[in-house]
């Protein structure tokens, strides 16, 4: 008897550290089931796993060249306390210097965006990245003179892809099984016309002005400034 009640507290122990084990290793991972993504305006989406957060083509200098305005205060009031920006090139409208002086953020930016900063939270410019938990490819994509990359983000398992200003779909079209695809109306349109299929479950229309028509095409989403969507890691776990 004496030994089995050993055993069993043993086997109990044995339990209890496991537990603990599994709730040191938990505490590793993220709490939220999913990305959640909300977009801002132009092509700045704040994406996030509830630890760390990525700002695309964020901050910019708002209702630049006749694009979307935003609240900058607003849409840096609750972010999480590790965020990154993940710029594609340096137009107003896609980054702002001295607005990002003014933040503690990370970022992940052209060497010609970079070189302009002065700040230890550059990343160190390569064709793959990272940043806590984000894998970032980067690809160099036309824009008429300046230097510009798409991006191809991998994120617990998830694949997001965001084009940029690129007049070239030639990169979206070499993608394969993207999660969500952040795709500008004129591409959609070179998609279309090319009769291509956008590699992605959920496509996600940025860089419209407020009023402009966007055709339909596969399941494209359309936001309004400060709505959101989640993308679960289950459904890419099957
Ligand atoms: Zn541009
Ligand atoms: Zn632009």
């Amino acid at each position: 008897m004496v030994t089995v009640a050993l055993s069993c507290r043993r086997i109990l122990c044995a339990v209890a550290v496991t537990c603990c084990l599994s709730l040191v290793c938990f505490s590793a991972f993220p709490v939220a089931k999913g990305l959640h993504i909300s977009f801002i305006g132009n092509e700045a989406f704040a994406v996030t796993d509830g630890r760390t957060t990525l700002l695309t083509d964020f901050p910019y200098t708002s209702g630049a060249f006749g694009y979307m305005a935003y609240d900058f205060r607003k849409a840096t009031a609750n972010l999480s306390a590790d965020t990154v920006c993940l710029i594609t090139h340096g137009h107003a409208d896609h980054f702002d210097a001295n607005l990002f002086a003014s933040t503690k953020f990370a970022i992940i930016a052209p060497p010609t965006v970079l070189a302009g900063l002065d700040t230890p939270r550059k990343v160190a410019f390569a064709p793959e990245m990272r940043y806590a938990w984000i894998l970032v490819d980067a690809l160099p994509t036309p824009h008429g003179t300046i230097e510009h990359y798409s991006y191809l983000v991998r994120w617990h398992g998830l694949r997001l892809y965001f084009s940029g200003d690129t007049d070239d779909v030639a990169e979206l079209s070499r993608q394969h099984k993207l999660d969500v695809a952040f795709v500008a109306p004129w591409q959609l349109k070179a998609m279309i016309q090319g009769k291509k299929q956008i590699p992605a479950r959920v496509v996600v229309i940025y860089h419209q002005t407020g009023d402009e028509e966007i055709p339909p095409y596969q399941n494209r989403r359309v936001l309004a400034q400060c709505e959101s969507f989640d993308v679960p890691f289950a459904v890419h776990e099957k």
